[in-house]
């Protein structure tokens, strides 16, 4: 593989790494007795594929997220066939096909419509995956008109269809960003909440108690774990800011 980078670097990711690590573990001890476990995602978006390798060998860290499909496919064909590629971009109709071929991608994070749903599972049929792709539905908990996802009200049908007709998908979580300056309640991050409940309400539906929450990212993991996060994403904490976002990179 071509690819190579720095000690110096492989070290400061690794550091960083165990940093954010060392704080999940200890922000799910702090909560005594829960089995809860969690996922880190390394949220590599805009980042180069040399920055993900030494994550990978120094580290041993297997799950990264990306933003962009293009530069999702290209990483994914240049770094090893064991990582677990996490879609946690805006998922476009026209770009479900080149997604769903990825050999490793692991989970698309941000399901935000049944229509989507329908595209993305005859996406995977066509790709001749031989397991159902997992998918997380993207929930707009805060209900701001600028952020994507379906809001709470609407995730049962949609949860609802997967379930019925997409045979190709598995439904497999739930996903919200939460808003950057939540007011908290109780000590509780609302969006957090907003996403548990729907939750609650899909498994009750669906008399299924298996679905994942991804929430939680560099400023608010540590909230997240404590309101039962299974999946944090965390990008500039261990890669460092990124450089600012290119049109031509989507
Ligand atoms: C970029 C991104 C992240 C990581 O954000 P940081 O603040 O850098 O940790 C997490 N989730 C989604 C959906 C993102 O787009």
């Amino acid at each position: 593989m071509g690819l190579t980078y720095t000690a110096e670097r492989a070290q400061e990711i690794a550091d960083n790494l165990a940093g954010v690590k060392a704080k999940l573990d200890e922000t799910l001890q702090s909560k005594g007795t829960s089995t809860q476990t969690a996922r880190l995602v390394a949220v590599s978006k805009l980042k180069p594929a040399s920055d993900i390798l030494a994550a990978y060998e120094k580290s041993g860290h297997r799950n990264f997220g990306e933003n962009y499909v293009q530069e999702l496919e290209e990483k994914s064909k240049e770094l090893p066939g064991d990582i677990k590629w996490h879609f946690i971009g805006s998922l476009q109709s026209n770009k479900c096909k080149v997604v769903a071929a990825i050999p490793n991608i692991f989970v698309v994070e941000t399901v935000d419509s049944a229509k989507k749903a329908t595209t993305l599972d005859k996406a995977c049929a066509a790709a001749a995956r031989s397991e159902p792709l997992r998918i997380f539905l993207q929930v707009n908990t805060s209900g701001e008109g600028s952020k994507s996802g379906m809001l709470p009200s609407g995730a049962l049908e949609v949860a609802q269809h997967v379930v019925s007709t997409c045979s190709h998908l598995k439904l497999a979580g739930l996903m919200t960003i939460g808003s950057p300056n939540p007011d908290l309640e109780n000590g509780e991050n609302p969006d957090f909440k907003a996403l548990n409940e729907c939750r609650t309400t899909i498994q009750d539906a669906l008399k299924i108690n298996d679905l994942e929450l991804s929430m939680g990212m560099s400023d608010d993991f540590e909230r997240a774990l404590l309101q039962g996060s299974t999946n944090i994403r965390v990008g500039s904490t261990i890669f460092g800011s990124r450089p600012p976002f290119n049109k031509t990179a989507a």
